[in-house]
């Protein structure tokens, strides 16, 4: 199928189209322009060397032109490099976004993505809770140059959404909705929907963008361009990584979004970890499949369990629940994250976290590596208590990232830890 100096794109012969399995492996790269290598090199450069200085010229057009062409040329490593060329086209494989940008982490992708897209006095609406790096980026950082905010429960319906916007007395200067499906750690979804159309309805005299960070269930399970979101976020360094041995982040969208943000960027992913990155997504649907039939093993376990009060997983939601219409609008697999309330507080939650010894004890998530942290005394202990209160972010809380370790043995840890509190 591939010619040898063309790589395979998602309509290939004959509008046959090529599956993201495929195209992750192949998209992007032949080996007729590495000197037959297999797979991309890492492209150790700085600056590139075009043919002739008209050239060159026509690098610094295209670069900032308003309507860029792809795979132009290249001038200097930090405005693009070949790894990153590859790895953005491979990133969009599994969804119809047509542009992508990598940065050197999730949080330069959702700073740069707010920065690029706000300016003093607009107002952003986000769904709570947030990530914590998010969170503090609004209530600090863009606070303290007139970007004001308001959030609303991560299982609002519309009308809440609407009655939370209303209430900050903002609605008219509304930019931007960035909301997290679902929540960390409290696995909630937010209606992706329900979002696009609140932004669609306060679109007056500028489109109001709707960014969703898609880290935890995308980009197999969620794909949130198809339910009307503008921006699509990762954090890379997660699932996409896969190994936790990289740090990186992703902004996906429409030509549009994306070419002034990556004109903005100044800061994308370097050549060793693009490289790092293509690999990872050779693997990626097989690596997130694994971790998920394990994580659907671990809650079934976690349920019944005598000293768990409460397990929070997209997979035991009941059919009742209006959180299962959300699921099944936007979602098509239930994932690999976890939390659950074991019975009593802190020092349960600790002895229990101490006593693990194939689960990690760490934050971040998405390695092949089993994790389990205690959200309330880290990722989200610069909440007030009031606020954890009210978010149900309990000191009892636990969150697992699960990896990919053979399933009888995950549940065997989790039950000799259990037996030490
Ligand atoms: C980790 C994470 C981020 C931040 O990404 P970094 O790569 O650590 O900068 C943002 N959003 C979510 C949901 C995350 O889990």
């Amino acid at each position: 199928m591939t010619k040898k100096n063309k790589s395979v794109h998602k309509k290939d012969t004959n509008n046959y189209e090529l599956h993201p399995r495929t195209l992750a492996i192949h998209a992007g790269y032949v080996s007729g322009w590495s000197e037959g290598a297999a797979k991309p090199p890492i492209f150790m450069t700085s600056t590139w060397v075009p043919k002739n200085a008209r050239k060159l010229e026509l690098i610094f057009k295209n670069m900032h032109a308003k309507n860029p062409k792809e795979n132009f040329g290249l001038a200097y490593s930090r405005v693009s490099h070949a790894g990153l060329e590859i790895l953005e086209k491979r990133l969009r494989s599994w969804n119809k976004e047509k542009a992508c940008a990598v940065f050197d982490s999730g949080m330069a992708a959702i700073e740069r993505t707010l920065r690029c897209f706000l300016k003093p006095g607009d107002f952003i609406l986000y769904s709570e809770p947030l990530y914590g790096g998010t969170i503090n980026l609004i209530k600090h950082g863009l606070a303290a140059i007139g970007i004001h905010s308001a959030g609303f429960p991560a299982d609002s319906s519309l009308k809440e959404m609407e009655y939370f916007l209303k209430k900050s007395g903002h609605s008219k200067k509304l930019a931007i909705i960035i909301i997290e499906p679902p929540a960390n750690p409290t696995i909630q979804l937010v209606d992706i929907e329900s979002c696009a159309y609140l932004a669609l309805k306060y679109s007056e005299k500028k489109k109001v963008l709707l960014a969703v960070d898609n880290t935890f269930l995308g980009p197999l399970w969620q794909n949130p361009d198809l339910h009307g979101a503008d921006l699509t976020i990762y954090s890379a360094t997660k699932y996409l990584g896969g190994h936790s041995d990289l740090i990186a982040g992703a902004v996906l969208g429409d030509k549009n979004v994306i070419n002034p943000l990556r004109d903005a960027r100044q800061d994308p992913a370097d050549a060793f970890t693009a490289w790092l990155l293509l690999r990872s997504l050779e693997t990626l649907e097989l690596r997130m499949e694994g971790q998920m039939n394990n994580a659907i093993y671990v809650a079934n376990y976690l349920r019944n369990h005598p000293k768990v009060r409460k397990t929070r997983y997209l997979g035991l939601l009941k059919e009742n629940d209006p959180q299962y219409i959300t699921y099944q609008k936007q979602c098509t697999g239930v994932g690999a994250m976890i939390s659950f309330d074991i019975k009593g507080g802190k020092q349960e939650a600790f002895a229990f976290l101490d006593a693990l010894k194939i689960f990690q004890g760490a934050v971040s998530l998405g390695g092949t590596e089993s994790l389990a942290s205690h959200p309330a005394s880290t990722t989200h202990s610069n909440l007030s208590a009031e606020e954890r209160k009210r978010m149900e972010i309990g000191q009892g809380m636990i969150r697992l990232s699960l990896g990919l370790e053979y399933h009888k043995d995950l549940i065997f840890d989790l039950e000799q830890a259990f037996k030490k509190i």
